[in-house]
């Protein structure tokens, strides 16, 4: 019998898995398996700019090779960009458009986002400034003192942020007319069903924009869990652009145990995937259920 838990995996097909990203995904695939719940893969291919033609295919072969099937059909964020819409429109006057270029916002100097980006200074609020024409589309967060959200992390504890010091206005409809991921992912979270979402910790910054925007678009908050991020030896989290850190397809045992050792999961001396996925559940479930 299957919980009511869903949880998902939502890659960015801007390369194959690598040592980081299936991490993430043995973690989520873990937490959905020792609930009896369903694991559904999304692949986010809604920036499609950074999208790397094959990617995806060789992310879901691999996710197949090391024994993590998913449930249901694999769902693209490409092909769902009315549902992306309904939701952007459903939003109204909470959003509005802004014309400041990133080198504009950089100047403004108002503060540095959690994610390095600038905060927004608010110039297009009051509507477009004189000269302007649209570019994004952002949404308005609320004054300072109540733009604090806290959510209780399965992993990381408590976690707060004040999305007007902390973030600014965020963007929701890029210039370059993506939807930003932002919106993508509580729109699918939403829709899919998902009950719970297991991630790697370069995404808790993240969490209360969701949070925010889950509340404004009367949608549930799923509980979340943040798995510590792979780093390399500088600190610096481990993705295709610092070079790091393919997968060898041929040697899938020798991967996972790397994974879950990291996820500091005993599974030493397992000598098969099968024993590998029966002590991994196990040990997840003690510690996660
Ligand atoms: N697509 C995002 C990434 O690969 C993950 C999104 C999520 O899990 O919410 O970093």
């Amino acid at each position: 019998m299957t919980s009511s838990y869903i949880g998902r995996f939502a890659p960015s097909p801007s390369g194959p898995l690598h040592k980081g990203s299936l991490v993430a995904a043995l973690a989520s695939y873990l937490d959905a398996k020792a609930h009896d719940g369903r694991w559904l893969v999304r692949i986010e291919d809604i920036d499609e700019a950074r999208t790397v033609p094959g990617a995806a295919d060789a992310i879901l072969q691999c996710l197949g090779a090391f024994g993590m099937r998913w449930d249901g059909e694999v769902v693209w964020q490409s092909r769902r960009k009315p549902l992306y819409e309904a939701a952007f429109a459903r939003l109204g006057s909470h959003t509005y458009a802004c014309g400041c270029t990133r080198r504009e916002i950089a100047d403004s100097r108002i503060g540095v986002a959690s994610d390095g980006a600038a905060v927004y200074p608010g110039t297009c609020r009051p509507g477009l400034a004189a000269g302007k024409t649209a570019r994004a589309w952002r949404l308005r967060v609320p004054e300072h003192a109540s733009a604090w959200v806290a959510f209780e992390d399965r992993w990381m504890g408590t976690v707060t942020q004040n999305l007007a010091s902390e973030v600014g206005d965020f963007v929701l409809r890029r210039a370059d007319g993506f939807w930003a991921y932002q919106l993508a992912v509580v729109v699918d979270d939403a829709e899919q069903g998902v009950t719970d979402v297991v991630r790697g910790a370069d995404l808790l910054d993240s969490t209360p924009r969701q949070i925010y925007l889950q509340r404004l678009l009367g949608l549930p908050t799923p509980r979340y869990l943040h798995v510590p991020v792979v780093t390399n030896a500088e600190g610096e989290k481990l993705s295709k652009q610092t070079g790091a850190q393919t997968l060898d397809p041929g040697k899938p045992l020798e991967e996972l145990i790397a994974a879950a050792r990291f996820l500091q999961l005993p599974v030493e001396g397992v000598r098969s995937q099968e024993a590998f996925w029966r002590e991994a559940i196990a040990g997840w479930a003690r510690r996660f259920k």
